[in-house]
């Protein structure tokens, strides 16, 4: 009896899977890159951006909002801040996730 090959079992994966036959656990993903858990999730960024509407009526262009995204995970970290606390805020965070990617004095522009 020959192995019936399978979906991958990753969302959005249509390859297929050779089950094989033997000891072991059979393999569901077709590949390292389909197996969750892996260190496969999409980095941490820090976004600084102006909000859609401003909350006590300034001009949004002078209001900054800063967050965290992981994908399409988003967490607002903090919103109604000038310009200078929100780069400061963000050169923190981005310091805290990536503490050796970035030089001693360097700016965020
Ligand atoms: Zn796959």
């Amino acid at each position: 009896m020959t192995p019936r090959p399978v979906a991958c079992a990753a969302p959005g994966c249509a390859n297929l899977v050779s089950r094989r036959s033997g000891p072991g656990r059979p393999f569901i993903y077709c590949s390292p890159e389909c197996r969750p858990n892996q260190s496969r999730r999409p980095p941490i960024r820090v976004e600084v951006d102006h909000p859609d509407t401003s909350p006590d009526g300034r001009p949004v262009q002078r209001v900054w909002t800063v967050r965290l995204r992981r994908g399409r995970q988003v967490v607002v970290i903090a919103n109604d801040l000038g310009w200078p606390s929100a780069n400061a805020l963000a050169g923190e965070l981005s310091d805290l996730l990536r503490p050796s990617s970035r030089q001693k004095g360097g700016t965020i522009e």
